[in-house]
C-alpha cells in the first residue's frame, strides 16, 4: 500500500538537528511513499518555537528536495502550530506565506507559556489530564488547522509522575472533543512517538481511536513525530494494522489542506 508519514521534524524545528535531506533519505530507505514535514510553528512570543521557523528557507529546502527526490518520494509541506486558538489573526497572516498542504494543531502549553511538564509537576493527576482535554477542546475547531496532533499528549509528560490516565474517567470530555472535531470537518492523528517511550502506546490510545470510529470519525493521519532520521516511519505499519482492526477503511494524506483517502 501507499505508505505515508505525516508528522516529521527537521532542523527547521527548534528541537531537531536532522537535515531535510536526511529525513527524505530515511523515508526512501524505509519504503515510505510520501512524507509531510510538520515543523513547529508559533506566533506566540516567548515560547520556544516562536520566531524559529524561517518560512522562506523552509519552502526553498522543500522545493529543492522535491526536485532531488522526485521519482522516489512525494514531499508535502506542513506545520505543527502551538495553541492555534490564541493569536488567530497573526496566525492567519503568517500561514498565507506558504501554500501549506497540511496543518497540525497542538496543545503544548497552558496559560500561554506554561509547558505541560511544568504544569503537571505542580498539579494533581486529575488536574493535569482534565486541563489537557479542556485545552484540546479549544484547539480542535480552529479554522487554521486540519488535524489535531497527539490528542492525549499529557501522558507523555505525566506518565512517570502520575501514571497513565484511566480512559473511563475522562470519557465524557474526550467524547466532546471528538464530536467537535468531527462536526468541524477536522481529523485526528495516530502519533507513534510514545511507542518509542516508557508510555508504550500511541497518542491517542486505542480506546480513543475506537471511540472516534464509533462516533463516525473518518479523517485520520499517521505520523512518527520523528525528530531524528532514525525514527522516520517508525510505528507506521503497526498503527495501520491497529486502525484496520478497529474498522477504519482509510487513512488520509493532504494536498492544499484537503484530505485525500488512502485505502488500508
Ligand atoms: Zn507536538
Ligand atoms: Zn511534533
Amino acid at each position: 500500500m501507499y505508505l505515508v508519514d505525516y508528522h516529521l521534524h527537521s532542523n527547521n524545528s527548534f528541537d531537531s538537528n536532522a537535515t531535510i535531506e536526511s529525513v527524505c533519505e530515511a523515508a526512501i530507505e524505509n519504503k515510505i511513499n510520501e512524507i509531510c514535514f510538520t515543523e513547529h510553528f508559533s506566533v506566540k512570543e516567548g515560547i520556544k518555537s516562536y520566531g524559529f521557523l524561517n518560512l522562506k528557507k523552509y519552502s526553498e529546502e522543500i522545493r529543492e528536495c522535491r526536485e532531488k527526490y522526485k521519482d522516489k518520494l512525494s514531499i508535502k509541506v506542513g506545520i505543527e502550530v502551538c495553541e492555534p486558538h490564541e493569536n488567530e489573526e497573526e496566525l492567519r497572516e503568517a500561514i498565507e506565506y506558504i501554500p501549506f498542504d497540511f496543518i497540525l494543531g497542538s496543545v503544548h502549553n497552558f496559560d500561554y507559556n506554561v509547558g505541560l511538564n511544568t504544569y503537571m509537576s505542580k498539579n494533581t493527576k486529575e488536574e493535569s489530564y482534565s486541563r489537557y482535554f479542556k485545552e484540546v477542546n479549544k484547539v480542535c475547531t480552529s479554522p487554521y488547522i486540519d488535524v489535531v496532533a497527539h490528542l492525549d499528549l499529557m501522558k507523555r509528560y505525566a506518565f512517570n509522575t502520575h501514571g497513565n490516565y484511566d480512559f473511563n474517567e475522562y470519557v465524557d470530555m474526550i467524547k466532546e472533543v471528538l464530536t467537535n472535531i468531527i462536526k468541524s470537518g477536522k481529523g485526528i492523528e495516530v502519533n507513534t512517538s510514545t511507542l518509542r517511550s516508557v508510555v508504550s502506546e500511541t497518542m491517542p490510545s486505542v480506546d480513543i481511536l475506537k471511540l472516534y470510529h464509533e462516533l463516525g470519525g473518518t479523517i485520520i493521519t499517521v505520523g512518527s513525530d520523528a525528530h531524528k532520521s532514525e525514527d522516520v516511519g517508525a510505528g507506521i505499519r503497526e498503527s495501520i494494522e491497529v486502525l484496520k482492526n478497529i474498522g477504519f477503511k482509510n487513512i488520509y494524506r493532504f494536498e492544499n489542506r484537503k484530505p485525500i483517502a488512502i485505502e488500508i
